[in-house]
Protein backbone atom coordinates (compact mmCIF):
# COMPACT_ATOMS: atom_id res chain seq x y z
CA UNK A 1 0.00 0.00 0.00
CA UNK A 2 1.31 3.17 -0.58
CA UNK A 3 0.23 6.36 0.94
CA UNK A 4 0.44 10.03 1.85
CA UNK A 5 -0.66 11.75 5.05
CA UNK A 6 -1.96 15.61 4.47
CA UNK A 7 -2.60 17.94 7.28
CA UNK A 8 -1.97 20.95 8.84
CA UNK A 9 0.97 20.77 11.43
CA UNK A 10 -0.10 18.78 14.55
CA UNK A 11 -2.60 16.73 13.22
CA UNK A 12 -1.08 13.99 14.79
CA UNK A 13 0.44 12.63 11.36
CA UNK A 14 3.95 11.31 12.70
CA UNK A 15 2.39 9.65 15.31
CA UNK A 16 -0.19 8.11 13.14
CA UNK A 17 1.96 7.15 10.67
CA UNK A 18 4.00 5.51 12.99
CA UNK A 19 1.11 3.20 14.23
CA UNK A 20 0.19 2.72 10.82
CA UNK A 21 3.03 2.23 8.64
CA UNK A 22 3.92 -0.73 11.76
CA UNK A 23 0.29 -2.12 11.36
CA UNK A 24 0.68 -2.44 7.14
CA UNK A 25 4.50 -3.42 7.16
CA UNK A 26 5.17 -0.24 4.76
CA UNK A 27 7.99 2.11 5.15
CA UNK A 28 7.41 5.48 6.99
CA UNK A 29 8.89 8.34 5.35
CA UNK A 30 8.88 11.78 6.91
CA UNK A 31 10.92 14.67 5.41
CA UNK A 32 10.79 16.46 8.90
CA UNK A 33 12.57 13.39 10.34
CA UNK A 34 14.94 13.61 7.55
CA UNK A 35 16.29 17.33 8.09
CA UNK A 36 15.86 17.36 12.21
CA UNK A 37 18.43 14.15 11.77
CA UNK A 38 20.78 15.75 9.14
CA UNK A 39 20.42 19.14 11.85
CA UNK A 40 21.85 16.74 14.18
CA UNK A 41 24.20 15.67 12.38
CA UNK A 42 25.59 18.88 11.21
CA UNK A 43 25.14 18.30 7.26
CA UNK A 44 24.90 20.88 4.80
CA UNK A 45 21.40 19.55 4.13
CA UNK A 46 20.59 20.19 7.71
CA UNK A 47 22.66 23.61 7.86
CA UNK A 48 20.25 24.46 4.28
CA UNK A 49 17.07 22.97 6.11
CA UNK A 50 17.22 24.81 9.84
CA UNK A 51 17.12 28.56 8.09
CA UNK A 52 13.63 27.80 6.91
CA UNK A 53 12.45 25.64 9.63
CA UNK A 54 13.39 27.82 12.50
CA UNK A 55 11.53 30.72 10.65
CA UNK A 56 8.16 28.36 10.61
CA UNK A 57 8.94 28.01 6.58
CA UNK A 58 8.98 25.45 4.10
CA UNK A 59 12.20 23.95 2.76
CA UNK A 60 12.55 25.10 -1.06
CA UNK A 61 10.88 22.25 -3.13
CA UNK A 62 13.88 21.11 -5.11
CA UNK A 63 15.84 20.26 -1.94
CA UNK A 64 12.73 18.26 -0.44
CA UNK A 65 12.06 16.57 -3.66
CA UNK A 66 15.58 15.23 -4.19
CA UNK A 67 15.63 13.63 -0.74
CA UNK A 68 12.11 12.22 -1.29
CA UNK A 69 13.40 10.59 -4.71
CA UNK A 70 16.27 8.97 -3.32
CA UNK A 71 14.10 7.88 -0.31
CA UNK A 72 11.30 6.11 -2.27
CA UNK A 73 13.92 3.56 -4.18
CA UNK A 74 15.58 1.96 -1.09
CA UNK A 75 14.72 -1.54 -0.63
CA UNK A 76 12.73 -0.32 2.55
CA UNK A 77 9.84 0.70 0.54
CA UNK A 78 9.61 -2.96 -1.64
CA UNK A 79 6.17 -3.52 0.26
CA UNK A 80 4.69 -0.11 0.32
CA UNK A 81 5.76 3.35 1.79
CA UNK A 82 3.42 6.26 3.96
CA UNK A 83 4.83 9.84 3.20
CA UNK A 84 4.29 11.89 6.23
CA UNK A 85 4.89 15.61 5.52
CA UNK A 86 5.34 15.06 1.95
CA UNK A 87 4.09 16.87 -0.23
CA UNK A 88 3.64 20.28 0.94
CA UNK A 89 2.98 22.20 -1.89
CA UNK A 90 1.48 21.48 -5.56
CA UNK A 91 4.88 21.62 -7.07
CA UNK A 92 6.05 18.69 -4.72
CA UNK A 93 2.78 16.94 -5.44
CA UNK A 94 3.41 17.13 -9.32
CA UNK A 95 6.52 15.77 -8.92
CA UNK A 96 5.97 12.86 -7.18
CA UNK A 97 3.35 12.00 -9.39
CA UNK A 98 6.42 11.63 -12.14
CA UNK A 99 8.64 9.92 -10.04
CA UNK A 100 5.74 7.21 -9.16
CA UNK A 101 5.09 6.75 -12.76
CA UNK A 102 8.68 6.24 -13.50
CA UNK A 103 9.09 3.41 -10.61
CA UNK A 104 5.70 2.14 -10.99
CA UNK A 105 4.40 2.81 -7.52
CA UNK A 106 1.38 4.61 -7.86
CA UNK A 107 -0.38 6.25 -4.57
CA UNK A 108 -3.63 3.42 -3.22
CA UNK A 109 -4.65 6.90 -0.97
CA UNK A 110 -4.32 10.19 0.44
CA UNK A 111 -5.13 10.41 3.84
CA UNK A 112 -6.40 14.09 4.95
CA UNK A 113 -5.92 14.50 9.14
CA UNK A 114 -8.38 17.52 9.92
CA UNK A 115 -8.25 19.42 13.23
CA UNK A 116 -9.17 23.00 14.22
CA UNK A 117 -6.35 25.27 14.72
CA UNK A 118 -6.65 25.62 18.33
CA UNK A 119 -6.25 22.31 18.86
CA UNK A 120 -2.66 22.76 16.77
CA UNK A 121 -1.38 25.12 18.63
CA UNK A 122 -2.53 23.12 22.32
CA UNK A 123 -0.87 19.76 20.57
CA UNK A 124 2.37 21.99 19.42
CA UNK A 125 3.47 23.79 22.55
CA UNK A 126 3.09 20.48 24.64
CA UNK A 127 4.68 18.38 22.22
CA UNK A 128 8.13 17.18 23.07
CA UNK A 129 10.67 14.96 20.43
CA UNK A 130 13.43 12.23 22.04
CA UNK A 131 16.89 14.10 20.62
CA UNK A 132 17.76 10.33 20.15
CA UNK A 133 15.30 8.76 18.20
CA UNK A 134 12.47 11.42 16.83
CA UNK A 135 9.49 9.94 18.89
CA UNK A 136 7.33 12.51 19.83
CA UNK A 137 5.08 12.68 23.14
CA UNK A 138 2.51 15.27 24.44
CA UNK A 139 3.28 16.76 28.16
CA UNK A 140 -0.74 15.97 28.50
CA UNK A 141 -2.28 13.30 26.19
CA UNK A 142 0.69 11.30 25.59
CA UNK A 143 3.44 12.17 28.30
CA UNK A 144 6.61 9.64 28.81
CA UNK A 145 6.45 7.75 31.78
CA UNK A 146 9.72 9.83 33.21
CA UNK A 147 9.45 13.10 33.05
CA UNK A 148 11.76 14.54 29.80
CA UNK A 149 12.88 11.00 29.16
CA UNK A 150 11.92 8.93 26.62
CA UNK A 151 10.01 5.55 27.31
CA UNK A 152 11.43 3.78 24.22
CA UNK A 153 15.66 4.44 24.10
CA UNK A 154 16.06 6.97 27.08
CA UNK A 155 17.09 9.79 24.84
CA UNK A 156 16.60 13.08 26.75
CA UNK A 157 13.28 15.00 25.35
CA UNK A 158 13.37 18.76 24.10
CA UNK A 159 10.75 20.88 22.89
CA UNK A 160 11.67 22.03 18.79
CA UNK A 161 12.20 25.24 18.55
CA UNK A 162 9.63 25.63 15.94
CA UNK A 163 6.99 24.62 18.31
CA UNK A 164 7.09 27.67 20.35
CA UNK A 165 3.74 29.41 20.10
CA UNK A 166 4.82 32.21 17.10
CA UNK A 167 6.87 29.82 15.27
CA UNK A 168 3.48 27.46 15.10
CA UNK A 169 1.61 30.17 13.76
CA UNK A 170 4.34 31.07 10.88
CA UNK A 171 3.54 26.84 10.26
CA UNK A 172 0.20 27.09 9.88
CA UNK A 173 0.07 30.27 7.38
CA UNK A 174 2.76 28.59 5.31
CA UNK A 175 0.35 25.15 5.45
CA UNK A 176 -3.15 27.88 4.55
CA UNK A 177 -1.06 29.50 1.52
CA UNK A 178 0.73 26.19 0.30
CA UNK A 179 -0.59 22.72 1.44
CA UNK A 180 -3.79 23.12 1.71
CA UNK A 181 -4.90 23.35 -1.75
CA UNK A 182 -3.07 19.89 -2.00
CA UNK A 183 -6.57 18.55 -0.49
CA UNK A 184 -8.59 19.39 -3.67
CA UNK A 185 -5.44 18.28 -5.90
CA UNK A 186 -5.95 14.57 -4.64
CA UNK A 187 -10.07 14.83 -4.26
CA UNK A 188 -9.98 16.10 -8.03
CA UNK A 189 -7.47 12.73 -8.89
CA UNK A 190 -10.25 10.93 -6.87
CA UNK A 191 -7.44 9.49 -4.05
CA UNK A 192 -8.35 11.31 -1.17
CA UNK A 193 -9.98 10.31 1.82
CA UNK A 194 -10.85 12.45 5.21
CA UNK A 195 -10.08 11.49 8.37
CA UNK A 196 -11.17 13.83 11.56
CA UNK A 197 -7.62 13.83 13.85
CA UNK A 198 -9.30 15.25 16.85
CA UNK A 199 -9.83 12.27 18.83
CA UNK A 200 -8.10 10.39 21.07
CA UNK A 201 -5.10 8.64 19.63
CA UNK A 202 -6.47 5.27 19.21
CA UNK A 203 -9.90 6.68 17.91
CA UNK A 204 -7.83 8.22 14.97
CA UNK A 205 -5.61 4.88 14.17
CA UNK A 206 -9.28 3.12 14.09
CA UNK A 207 -10.51 5.62 11.99
CA UNK A 208 -7.53 6.07 9.71
CA UNK A 209 -7.81 1.88 9.28
CA UNK A 210 -11.64 1.64 8.95
CA UNK A 211 -11.26 4.44 5.99
CA UNK A 212 -8.52 2.27 4.02
CA UNK A 213 -10.59 -0.76 4.58
CA UNK A 214 -13.60 0.69 3.15
CA UNK A 215 -13.37 3.71 1.53
CA UNK A 216 -13.74 3.90 -2.25
CA UNK A 217 -11.06 6.15 -3.36
CA UNK A 218 -12.51 9.98 -4.11
CA UNK A 219 -13.44 10.49 -0.15
P1 LIG B 1 2.36 16.12 13.09
O1 LIG B 1 3.30 15.01 12.69
O2 LIG B 1 1.11 16.15 12.24
O3 LIG B 1 3.00 17.46 13.18
P2 LIG B 1 2.37 14.79 15.72
O4 LIG B 1 2.02 13.37 15.42
O5 LIG B 1 3.79 15.07 16.08
O6 LIG B 1 1.82 15.78 14.56
O7 LIG B 1 1.42 15.26 16.92
C1 LIG B 1 1.55 16.59 17.49
C2 LIG B 1 1.45 16.51 19.01
O8 LIG B 1 0.11 16.13 19.38
C3 LIG B 1 2.38 15.49 19.68
O9 LIG B 1 2.77 16.04 20.92
C4 LIG B 1 1.48 14.26 19.87
O10 LIG B 1 1.91 13.50 21.00
C5 LIG B 1 0.11 14.90 20.10
N1 LIG B 1 -1.00 14.12 19.52
C6 LIG B 1 -1.02 13.44 18.35
N2 LIG B 1 -2.23 12.89 18.12
C7 LIG B 1 -3.01 13.24 19.17
C8 LIG B 1 -4.38 12.98 19.54
N3 LIG B 1 -5.17 12.26 18.76
N4 LIG B 1 -4.83 13.52 20.70
C9 LIG B 1 -4.01 14.26 21.47
N5 LIG B 1 -2.72 14.54 21.20
C10 LIG B 1 -2.23 14.04 20.06
P1 LIG C 1 7.39 18.37 10.20
O1 LIG C 1 8.29 17.54 11.05
O2 LIG C 1 6.68 17.56 9.14
O3 LIG C 1 6.47 19.23 11.02
O4 LIG C 1 8.34 19.37 9.38
C1 LIG C 1 9.13 20.33 10.07
C2 LIG C 1 9.64 21.39 9.09
O5 LIG C 1 10.47 20.77 8.08
C3 LIG C 1 8.56 22.13 8.30
O6 LIG C 1 7.98 23.21 9.03
C4 LIG C 1 9.37 22.59 7.08
O7 LIG C 1 10.19 23.71 7.39
C5 LIG C 1 10.30 21.40 6.83
N1 LIG C 1 9.65 20.43 5.90
C6 LIG C 1 9.29 19.13 6.18
N2 LIG C 1 8.73 18.56 5.10
C7 LIG C 1 8.72 19.50 4.12
C8 LIG C 1 8.26 19.54 2.78
N3 LIG C 1 7.66 18.48 2.20
N4 LIG C 1 8.42 20.70 2.07
C9 LIG C 1 9.02 21.76 2.61
N5 LIG C 1 9.46 21.80 3.87
C10 LIG C 1 9.32 20.69 4.63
Amino acid sequence: MNLVFLGPPGAGKGTQAERISGIYGIAHISTGDIFRENIKKGTELGRRAKEYMDRGELVPDEVVIDIVRDALVDEKCDRGFLLDGFPRTVAQAEALEVMLREIGRPLDRVVNLSVPDEVVVERLTARRTCRNCGRNYHLVFNPPKVEGVCDVCGGELFQRDDDREETVRARLEEYRRKTEPLIEYYRERGLLVEVAGDGDMDEVTQAIQEALATAAPGG
